[in-house]
């Protein structure tokens, strides 16, 4: 069977490169499986985990401020931010989102909604590729 080369890219790292099976991401326009012989594409990513899946298991990777390029037999997606789920705080995201819910909560005026709508999305998504519900 074919694969697919996955590499996800922040302007720190490199934070995974391997041959995959499959790509499950969440495009804007909707979630997307990747396949080998895709056609080209490309696409802002929302925040959530990404699903590879390789050799009949499952990898999960937490990519914010992300964007994918589909070319051939190779899938490149840039994120300012990604973590492998393995690699995720857990208490750290519980306190993120946390925090984020009490901004949100919080009718003050000098209360930044839509940072705090960001950092929660992120936080959600940190947990659920650590398998933290
Ligand atoms: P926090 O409020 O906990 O800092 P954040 O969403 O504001 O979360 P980011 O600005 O997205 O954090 O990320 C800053 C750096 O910290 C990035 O390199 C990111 O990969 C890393 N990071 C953030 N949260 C976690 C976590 N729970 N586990 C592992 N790495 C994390």
């Amino acid at each position: 069977m074919s694969t697919l080369r996955l590499e996800i890219v922040t302007p720190e790292r490199k934070v995974y490169e391997e041959d995959v099976d499959m790509v499950v991401v969440k495009g804007v326009a909707g979630e997307l499986g990747i396949l080998p012989n895709h056609i080209p594409l490309a696409t802002p990513l929302k925040i959530a985990p990404i699903k590879a899946k390789k050799g009949g298991k499952d990898e999960y990777v937490a990519v914010h401020g992300g964007f994918m390029e589909v070319r051939k037999d190779k899938v490149v997606i840039l994120a300012e931010a990604a973590e492998l789920g393995n690699d995720i705080d857990l208490i750290r995201a519980r306190q993120a989102k946390e925090r984020a819910e009490r901004r949100l909560a919080d009718k003050a005026a000098n209360v930044d909604h839509k940072r705090a709508e960001l950092a929660l999305q992120r936080a959600l998504s940190r947990i659920s590729a650590a398998g933290g519900e």
